[in-house]
Parts: structure tokens; C-alpha cells; sequence
């Protein structure tokens, strides 16, 4: 995500908030391992993480509370886990008023970007009911769809 100064500071405010209703707390670690996520659309895995804590602030914190800090963050739904990556992402809602549908993964498979939209309840439902159908239960109703972004597409087809 390309933002500045004061939507970051928005953000950054927002998260603090949701945690403190959820009787959890942002500590200094957990925000800037948030920050880590915010500073790029690619998604993260926790070492890159750490490398880029390290560079960043200067400190070197161990991958194993790296994992635990994002752990944290998902709970509170401040970043999303891909699970067919392995990899994280920032919310792109976390300074929304709205409430959040089930987050759709949009992930580029040339250049690894991913966006991240919202999927109708409806449509969710739907298909978690095809999915029981055919007895197959679901460890998350999040969709991950991989495909090539609007500029790797120029690319290829220009
Ligand atoms: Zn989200
Ligand atoms: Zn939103
Ligand atoms: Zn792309």
C-alpha cells in the first residue's frame, strides 16, 4: 500500500483502538510488525519480516515472535494470513468505518501482488452450503483466486 504520513497515523490509531475493545493491546513490536505489513502490497513471510524489522528498527527479533505478533494481528483481524502462500498481508480496511465482508484474495501470480476485496455474505454462504453438500468442511470461508494483475496484464498483452 502506498500511503502517507496521516493515513498511516490513521491506521496505526485505528488498530490501537480496535485492540484496546477487544482487551488486547498494540504494543510497540505488534505495530511495527504491522508497519512491516503496511509499507508494501507484496505479501510478507514472518522472515522477511524479521529481516525487515531488523533493518528498519534497528533490532533483531526471533522469527518465532515474529509468528506470535502476527498471530496476534490476525486474531484481531488487522492481517489476513494466505494460506496458500504462507505469506501476510495489512488489512486494507483497518481505517474503514464499514463493516468488513469476507475478505476475497486477489493474488498475481507474475509479479505476487495481491488486493484485497470484499465478497458479498450472500455469495459465502452459498457456497459454504455447496461445500458442505459435498461433505467438505472448510478451515476458512476466505477465497484466495490467483491470477495476473491489471499491469502484468498490460504488459504481456501490449
Ligand atoms: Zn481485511
Ligand atoms: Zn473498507
Ligand atoms: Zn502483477
Amino acid at each position: 500500500m502506498s500511503l502517507n504520513q496521516v493515513e498511516l497515523k490513521k491506521i496505526i490509531q485505528k488498530a490501537e483502538d480496535s485492540c484496546i475493545e477487544s482487551g488486547g493491546r498494540l504494543t510497540v513490536k505488534r505495530k511495527n510488525v504491522l508497519m512491516a505489513l503496511l509499507s508494501t502490497d507484496m505479501p510478507q513471510s514472518a522472515y522477511e519480516i524479521a529481516s525487515y524489522y531488523k533493518e528498519t528498527f534497528n533490532e533483531a527479533i526471533p522469527v518465532m515472535s515474529i509468528y506470535r505478533m502476527l498471530k496476534f494481528l490476525v486474531k484481531e483481524s488487522l492481517v489476513h494470513k494466505l494460506s496458500s502462500t504462507k505469506k501476510y498481508v495489512a488489512c486494507s480496511h483497518i481505517a474503514c468505518n464499514h463493516s468488513h465482508k469476507v475478505p476475497q484474495f486477489l493474488i498475481c501470480d507474475q509479479c505476487h501482488q495481491v488486493s484485497e476485496v470484499g465478497v458479498q455474505k450472500e455469495i459465502i454462504d452459498a457456497l459454504q452450503i455447496s461445500v458442505e453438500n459435498a461433505d467438505f468442511y472448510l478451515n476458512s470461508p476466505e477465497l484466495e483466486l490467483h491470477g495476473v494483475c491489471r499491469d502484468c496484464h498490460k504488459l504481456s498483452y501490449s
